[in-house]
């Protein structure tokens, strides 16, 4: 950890290659402890970032910090304190598993007796099997257990979850998540943020080469917008309007008087607490709130065009 307790920070990192700006100028604070997200659509720039951080490239101008050292200057010292797991993982060996991951180990510093397949274990990889005949999805969890598995300070993973199926997803984010409660940061990026927005603290969203934003999980959720549907018992449609009107950030409001209860739809924009308040007067016998996609609401809320984002996936 750094004085100011920042395990990563930069300043102003910028990466051309030729007259492409692949990283135009971006200034990260990522606290030690805890977990950041970079997300962000293809050629965004989130691989260059972890290159240079990793000092796999170098910068055109600006600086970085990583755990207190340049990683210009860190060398194996450094290296050895960071688990990284590249974004294309080409792993073509003949040999097991656990082979490779040996072979890792050796390179990458002490592991601790039983880690390596404890971690397997968790993510439902075969350690005796050759790399090469692994599955794409395997492949990936093999790049998990390598990066995880010598504890490092600081963890630069690259699109993680990719290749993952949804129930290795969320053993893979429990794992990010006791990784930061042991003191651990971690550093992971993502095309999709619902993917990673569960395990994060933090998120920039990156669009090419620049920070759009930084903002807390929470912060990004309060912005977002909420499909609300509630049925009440002994209420009428026109009391129903009356105490809702005047909720600024509320529309598309439906009130339908059936047999049964009666049935609001509504579009929560932001802060439901005032939806909330104000239906809690009746008799409320169901609620329901969809979860609210955030990727959509943060990227128009920052005028990106999400069909061509998505375009480029
Ligand atoms: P992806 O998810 O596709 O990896 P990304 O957000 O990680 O996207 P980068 O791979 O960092 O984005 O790429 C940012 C931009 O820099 C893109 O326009 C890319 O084409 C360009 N770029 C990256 N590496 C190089 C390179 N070695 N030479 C030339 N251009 C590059």
């Amino acid at each position: 950890m750094t004085e100011s307790g920042l395990a990563i920070e930069t300043r102003a990192l910028t990466k051309k290659y030729g007259r492409i700006t692949a990283l135009d100028g971006i200034d990260l604070a990522v606290e030690a402890g805890s977990v950041f997200g970079m997300i962000g659509p293809n050629g965004a720039g989130k691989t260059t970032a972890m290159r240079l951080l990793l000092d796999i490239v170098r910068p055109t101008s600006g600086a970085a910090s990583v755990l207190g050292s340049d990683p210009r200057t860190g060398g194996p010292a450094l290296r050895r304190q960071i688990g990284f797991l590249p974004g294309e993982l080409r792993l073509d060996a003949r040999i097991t598993g656990r082979a490779l991951l040996n072979h890792f180990a050796s390179i990458s510093g002490p592991v601790a007796p039983g880690a390596m397949n404890a971690i397997a274990d968790r993510l439902g990889l075969d350690l005796e099997r050759r790399v090469r005949t692994l599955s794409k999805g395997n492949k990936q969890k093999l790049g998990i257990v390598q990066a995880f598995m010598h504890e490092p300070r600081l963890l630069v993973l690259d699109e993680p979850t990719s290749g993952l199926d949804p129930i290795v997803q969320q053993e893979f984010l429990a794992m990010v998540r006791e990784a930061s409660a042991s003191g651990q940061t971690v550093f992971l990026s993502s095309h999709v943020l619902s993917e990673i927005q569960q395990a994060a603290d933090a998120v920039a969203i990156l669009r090419s080469g620049r920070v759009v934003t930084v903002s807390s999980v929470e912060k990004l959720r309060l912005t977002a917008t909420r499909h609300v549907r509630a049925g009440f018992v002994g209420v009428t449609a026109a009391e129903l309007h009356q105490a809702l009107s005047g909720i600024p950030n509320l529309s598309g409001l439906a009130v339908v008087n059936g047999d049964g209860p009666t049935e609001l739809t509504a579009t929560v924009t932001g802060n439901i607490d005032p939806f909330v308040k104000a239906i809690a007067r009746f008799t409320v016998a169901d609620l329901s709130v969809e979860e609210p996609d955030l990727e959509e609401s943060v990227l128009k809320l920052y005028g990106v065009d999400t069909d061509e984002a998505s375009d480029e996936k």
